[in-house]
């Protein structure tokens, strides 16, 4: 099981310091690097000087290498170690892209092998009417995003045709290089870095986009809201994003609904509540009024004698649930308003009354008393 020195890679001492692990990294990396140095042996020099850089110039990693020989603290993890994918970011190919995708990649980005590149996504805010969330609704949402540009179908080839396969990778995209680790040797997959996964070199750049494959473009979407959304809810559209650079898959957009309230209703989940104020005589003497639901106005019954704080439920006169064909409930509380001032004459009537019904009619008053004693 052969173990590389990865300071000797590097040409640096085993104490040297981080300013100089990475002086020296830089210095090699531009010297071996594919665009700018085509031979076999550049390329796999390449790909140690990184692999040594990965690991040395990682705080953690280092201090790991120092004492186990590896980057991982623990020998059989199954971590992230190695060359990895750093060119699975895809940068439009540009040498300067490409380096500062590599030292992105040193940043701590995860280092899954992921070679199909994802267009950035896009968050919106949109906020609908407390009806519109309730029943759903069709809107159309003009937004500004990367599109990828049609004269060259996304390629930043002239016409889409001008490019020659990759010479590096055979047009696959992928190159394989081998690994010696202390625990043996492995064979890796990595994007390409002399396309960047495309496959493709640009012969000659495709004017409007210059060689990038995608523009800015302004798009208008119908975009549709189901009935029963609710407020703080995202709805994600998959692939309408922005292009990815290169080849890939376009990102998605996230659009946050917020939800303007009702007059009167309350909205929790799929039940809507409403508290109701009638007349203290209406409780009383039983009564008819008419409240709002969200298919207009219903008539709702209310008993004589019904006690303040009474709930009464409507059923399925609720919101409708996503993606479910039933309904939530209204749930309305019945609350007894007193007026504001009485006059002398109802007052002396009132307490005629109250003397004719008498404390015996009230059940919960005298249990109350009892248990007082
Ligand atoms: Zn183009
Ligand atoms: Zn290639």
């Amino acid at each position: 099981m052969a173990n590389k020195d990865y300071y000797s890679i590097l040409g640096v001492e085993k104490n040297a310091s981080d300013d100089e692990i990475k002086s020296a990294y830089r210095r090699l990396a531009k010297k071996y690097h594919p665009d700018l140095n085509k031979t076999e042996e550049a390329a796999n020099k390449f790909k140690e000087i990184n692999e040594a850089y990965e690991v040395l110039g990682d705080s953690q990693k280092r201090a790991n290498y120092d004492q186990f020989g590896t980057a991982e603290g623990n020998p059989f993890g199954n971590g992230g170690g190695g060359f990895g994918d750093f060119f699975g970011g895809g940068a439009g190919g540009g040498f300067s892209d490409i380096f500062s995708d590599i030292f992105s990649a040193f940043g701590g980005r995860g280092q899954s092998s992921r070679v199909q590149t994802k267009g950035q996504d896009i968050n919106i805010a949109v906020t609908l009417e407390f009806e519109e969330a309730c029943f759903g609704c069709e809107k159309n949402i003009t937004l500004t995003k990367k599109e990828k540009c049609s004269s060259c179908n996304g390629t930043g080839a002239k016409n889409g045709k001008e490019f020659t396969t990759c010479r590096e990778c055979n047009g696959t995209g992928r190159v394989r290089f081998q690994q010696n680790t202390l625990f043996g040797t492995t064979i890796r997959e990595s994007a390409c870095p002399k396309c960047s996964g495309t496959g493709k070199i640009i012969k000659e750049k495709c004017q409007d986009c210059n060689g990038k494959g995608d523009k800015k473009a302004s798009k208008t979407l119908k975009v549709k809201f189901p009935a029963g959304i609710d407020n703080g809810q995202t709805l994600r559209m998959r692939g309408e994003g922005n292009a990815p650079a290169g080849s890939g898959i376009y990102g998605d957009l996230n659009i946050k609904v917020s939800v303007k309230p009702h007059k009167l209703l309350v909205r929790k989940e799929n039940d809507l509540y409403l508290d109701l104020y009638v007349p203290f005589t209406t409780t009383l003497l039983g009564g008819k009024v008419d409240i709002p639901t969200l298919n207009g106005n219903y008539t709702l019954n209310i008993p004589e004698l019904t006690a303040s704080g009474t709930l009464m439920k409507l059923k399925n006169k609720g919101v409708k649930m996503l993606n479910r064909d039933s309904y939530g409930d209204l749930l309305v509380t019945i609350k007894a308003e007193v007026p504001k001032s009485l006059d002398k004459e109802t007052k002396a009537k009132i307490t005629e009354l109250a003397s004719k019904i008498g404390d015996n009619s009230y059940t919960k008053y005298n249990n109350f008393l009892k248990n007082m004693k």
